[in-house]
């Protein structure tokens, strides 16, 4: 089922949901489901699952360093699907302009199409490790809005090379990343929002934000998202501090701020179980107000990890 319409289905009840990520290559599923059984009392309609971008390693040859590219955790449409069949959930898999050809990206969607995946999250994905700005892969999108005209022209069986006459279209129902404290590489927020007006109107049907910590900042994006037109749900994204170093990692990784009530409350704390409370309690007042308000659906970043997103879900749902 569409995220749209499940969100139509809870008639304005805010719904329980949750982004995991692959285990690194060669790991055993287990430790996913693992983190994944102890929220599904909550109800989630849906689960996202991420994809990483390809990153160079270097193999010793015989004392000399052979550099091969290669994707640490693979295999999101896999566990997608893996996770549909097992716990009867609609899964999202993420996927990427980065790293993926439109031949590739064709393929990955009609997999999905197969697999009764009916949404999909369109995203540009982020630089190489090594690479200071994002580079399109040869014969790849430069941008998601791009990505969301591909996947829009199959909906209506318009394929890459041919036009297919199917009764069996596709449907898929598109999310695309909103930024309420802005892109990193966008030169204003003005600007920013009008990319993602773009991405509406090329056929995206939800936002999911990036991570914030101030809910003021999601409400006036909201508003200013609504003020440029933008009518679809702006779902909030967010998650838990852990650990101290979160401090330092967030602002830099995502260019976000940090409240400064938060960042005492963390400094104050002498050991990282310390700083996780701290995490959990801001992230139930944190969601508590965002359900007050009404949000159709409150995404937590799990990174994989159960113990506090379900400690949070236990006092909000
Ligand atoms: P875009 O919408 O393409 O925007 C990228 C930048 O380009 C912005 O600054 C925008 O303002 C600008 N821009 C857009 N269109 C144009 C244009 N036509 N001309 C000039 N500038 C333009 N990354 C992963 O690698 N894997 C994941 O699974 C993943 N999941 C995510 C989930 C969520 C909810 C969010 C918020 C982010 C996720 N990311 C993920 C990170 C994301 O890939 C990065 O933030 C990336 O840098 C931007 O992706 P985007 O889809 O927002 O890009």
């Amino acid at each position: 089922m569409k995220i749209t319409d499940h969100i139509k289905k809870a008639k304005g009840k805010t719904l329980f949901s949750f982004e995991i990520i692959p285990p690194v290559k060669g790991k055993n599923i287990q430790e996913l489901y693992d983190n994944i059984d102890p929220l599904m009392e909550f109800d989630p309609p849906f689960i996202d699952v991420t994809t990483s971008r390809e990153e160079y390693v270097y193999i010793d040859r015989d004392g000399l360093l052979d550099k091969k590219l290669t994707r640490m955790r693979p295999g999101t449409v896999g566990i997608c699907a893996s996770i549909k069949h097992k716990y009867d959930v609609d899964t999202v898999p993420h996927v990427l302009c980065g790293g993926f050809t439109k031949e590739e990206t064709e393929y990955l969607l009609v997999d999905c199409h197969y697999l009764g995946i009916d949404n999909v999250m369109a995203l540009r994905g982020d630089a190489m490790r090594e690479e200071k700005y994002f580079k399109p892969t040869q014969g790849g999108h430069s941008y998601a809005v791009d990505l969301v005209r591909q996947i829009q022209d199959l909906n209506c069986g318009n394929y890459l090379h041919d036009t297919v006459e199917t009764d069996n279209c596709a449907d898929f129902c598109i999310g695309v990343a909103g930024y309420p404290e802005k892109h990193l590489e966008a030169p204003s927020l003005k600007s920013d929002l009008k990319r993602l007006k773009e991405k509406v109107d090329a056929g995206a049907d939800y936002v999911v934000t990036q991570m914030f910590f101030d809910n003021q900042k999601y409400f006036e994006f909201v508003d200013a998202a609504k003020a440029m037109g933008i009518d679809v749900p702006i779902i909030p994204g967010i998650k838990p501090i852990a650990v101290k170093r979160h401090l330092q990692l967030l602002p830099q990784v995502f260019r976000i701020d940090l409240p400064q009530d938060l960042v005492d409350a963390v400094d104050a704390c002498a050991t990282n179980k310390e700083v996780r409370q701290v995490g959990v309690e801001w992230c139930i007042q944190q969601s508590k107000e965002l359900k007050d308000a009404g949000v159709p659906v409150l995404h937590y970043y799990s990174m994989g990890k159960s113990d506090n997103i379900r400690a949070i879900a236990e006092k909000v749902f």
